[in-house]
């Protein structure tokens, strides 16, 4: 084949757009562990590996990342096997052994205690989550990990910002890095700023094994599901919006908000100052002055 043609060669296009979005999506973890310091030279990163397209693409960037940062640090895959019917338990192990990436496998069946205490046709899911979460931390604990990262993206995290706002009464996400409830772990969440959609494209162009989430036959929460659907809509009719609602979380002006344990509402203005100076005072005391 002539050079000209093979430079402009389908696949060769397909390889180098390829490149790129793996590019991009190793920068965004970057910019996504720079921005929330989620990764630290001496830590021991426990990797939730379920098998679905956003674990198995969280477990190769970070591999990717590891083999290039300054810092050192363990990354080890635990696998949590619910003991769902149909669950192809050799795949995840015949992968990671290929790949050389150190792997443990939890054996806990949750499956038998979800279906049993949830009725017949409502979902299993956030039980079955609430089971997996107390696995997954209980072994972090035991073994001695000092963070968990999770699979979450962008477009869980704003999926929940909307449940959160229409059915929860509270403004508030999935945050990169958080603790959890009792303390004891470091919860990091390195996807935080990459794309489900582009996620989607780089676990099939990776060829990741993947095993779906719905094998035990339960529904996704109604809720998400509406939630999800307002989101893809609004970005199908104004493309760049979810980008838009993204940035919004990360660019919060408590002044401009209700919630008077954020921002200290009732001595504003009552210091002999105008209110405005007031709220720009307070503001840079809590050093997150912003512009109005
Ligand atoms: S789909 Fe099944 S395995 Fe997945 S979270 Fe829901 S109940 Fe659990």
């Amino acid at each position: 084949m002539p050079a000209a043609e093979r430079l402009h060669s389908p696949d060769r296009k397909q390889a180098h757009e390829a490149a790129r979005l793996a590019k991009r999506l190793r920068h965004a973890v970057g910019r996504a562990i720079a921005d929330y310091n989620l990764v630290e030279d001496g830590d021991r990163v426990m990797v939730c590996l379920s098998g679905g397209k956003d674990s198995w693409t969280l477990l190769d960037l970070l591999l990717a990342l590891q083999a290039k940062a300054p810092v050192k640090f363990e990354l080890v895959a635990v696998n949590l096997d619910q003991k769902q019917p149909g669950f192809p338990e050799h795949v995840i192990p015949d992968y990671c052994r290929e790949r050389g990436v150190p792997l443990h496998v939890i054996e806990q069946d949750t499956y038998s205690v979800v279906t049993r205490v949830v009725p017949e046709g409502k979902t299993m899911c956030s039980l079955c989550s609430r089971l997996r979460r107390g696995a997954l931390y209980a072994f972090a604990e035991r073994e001695g990990f000092n963070k968990i990262a999770l699979g979450h993206h962008r477009d869980d995290i704003l999926a929940t910002f909307f449940l959160n706002l229409f059915h929860g009464g509270a403004l508030k996400a999935m945050p990169p890095k958080l603790l959890s409830d009792d303390g004891k772990h470091l919860l990091i969440r390195p996807l935080a700023y990459c794309r489900e959609a582009e996620i989607a494209e780089y676990a099939a162009q990776r060829a990741f094994p993947i095993i779906p989430c719905n094998l035990c036959g339960s529904q996704e929460n109604l809720q998400r599901k509406q939630v999800r659907r307002m989101l893809d809509a609004w970005e199908h009719e104004h493309p760049g919006r979810s980008e838009t609602m993204f940035r919004a979380l990360a660019h919060v002006t408590p002044s401009h908000l209700a919630d008077a344990e954020l921002f200290d509402f009732a001595s504003l203005g009552s210091h002999g100052e105008t209110p405005r100076q007031d709220a720009h005072a307070w503001l840079a005391d809590k050093a997150g002055a912003r512009d109005e």
